[in-house]
């Protein structure tokens, strides 16, 4: 039996939360739910978005799985998932990208994965006005985070028969913070001589990955251009609806999906419940329950294959818990 902290989450969260469970429960994982709110609802009822408690669950049981969490844009409460990922030091977040069969896309073969560092960069959101008609934003690259990240990369393409890593930057023009991203990275690709390195700047590497994503296999990227990327790579492949991630760090790991709380469609059972479900796929896969995961992932694959059951964004009119209980029945 696992204990696993779980974080539901806001807007669409809890119901996509409430289908992932159901769905991991019948592929016979025994897991003891921690469950602790966050974001908006520990905000009202606590006064802060992410309550102590919350920190020291997932450091007790080193594994969570989160739904998304709003955060109110311009103003108001800080971002619960960077204070997470910092928090934690969850410095690897992992975003594969995947065209699965029956998934209509304009991209046949994408199979990417996005390891983005998590920790520092411009999306750190370390940033102040200058009186009131001027703000400044400070990007911190460091050696140790860039070096960290870049190995995670190269490790995973070693583990995962990966054949490349892309590094992508700015280094032309932010020759100090970008250039010593990119020397690190350079550095690290000679640790790793059985696979291909390459890097591409950050707009060429967009335009490429429109035109021609079956080229790309592994990218490691600093933390905002890792966060911009893997939406556009969620778009390839059939939208956010089925875009999974994990935050890996030395001590804990959160997996939760690359997609937002989608306020709009809170409370309809409409979202799609895949990205949270191939979330919690790397979980387990991540728990060594190998078998498990790759019952699910079958089952999901049925479905989608089918195409029947889905959820609107894929093209079908199932609600999120149908299309977890068809998932369940394929297994
Ligand atoms: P979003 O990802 O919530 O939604 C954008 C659009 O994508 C939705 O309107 C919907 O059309 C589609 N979508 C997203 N998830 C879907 C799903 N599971 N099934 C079907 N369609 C889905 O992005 P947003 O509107 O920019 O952000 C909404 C809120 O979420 C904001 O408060 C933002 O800060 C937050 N957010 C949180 C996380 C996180 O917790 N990891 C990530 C991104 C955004």
């Amino acid at each position: 039996m696992y204990t696993i902290t779980l974080l539901p989450g806001d807007g669409i969260g809890p119901e996509i939360t409430a289908a992932a469970k159901k769905v991991i429960a019948a592929a016979g994982v025994p897991i003891n739910w921690e469950e602790h709110v966050v974001g908006e609802q520990a905000m009202a009822a606590v006064g802060t978005p992410l309550p102590e408690e919350v920190i020291a669950s997932i450091r007790k049981n080193k594994v969570a799985l989160k739904g998304p969490v709003t955060t109110p844009i311009g103003t108001g409460f800080r971002s619960i998932n960077v204070a997470l990922r910092k928090q934690l030091d969850l410095y690897a977040n992992i975003r594969p990208a995947r065209t699965y069969p029956g998934i209509k896309t304009r991209y046949q073969q994408v199979d990417v994965v996005i390891v983005r560092e998590n920790t520092e960069g411009l999306y750190a959101g370390v940033e102040h006005m200058v009186g009131e008609d001027a703000a400044e934003s400070i990007k911190i690259i460091t050696r140790k985070a860039s070096e960290r990240i870049c190995r995670f990369a190269f490790n995973y393409a070693q583990k995962n028969n990966r054949r490349k890593v892309t590094a992508v930057h700015k280094a032309n023009i932010m020759k100090c913070t970008d250039g010593l991203f990119l020397s690190v990275a350079r550095e690290i690709a000679q640790e790793y001589p059985e696979i291909e390195f390459e890097d591409r700047i950050i707009d060429n590497m967009c335009l490429q990955l429109v035109q021609k994503p079956e080229n790309y296999d592994v990218i490691v990227a600093p933390n905002l251009y890792g966060d911009i990327m893997s939406d556009l790579c969620a778009g390839l492949v059939g939208g956010l609806g089925v875009a999974p991630g994990a935050n890996i760090g030395e001590e804990a790991a959160v997996f939760e999906p690359v997609h937002g709380s989608a306020p709009k469609y809170a409370g309809q059972d409409k979202a799609n419940p895949t990205a949270l479900i191939l979330s919690a796929v790397m979980m387990l896969r991540h728990l060594g329950e190998q078998a498990a995961a790759q019952r699910i992932e079958n089952a999901l694959v049925a479905v989608l294959t089918e195409g029947r059951a889905v959820t609107y964004d894929l093209g079908g009119s199932a609600k999120g818990m149908e299309m977890a209980e068809t998932i369940i029945a394929k297994m």
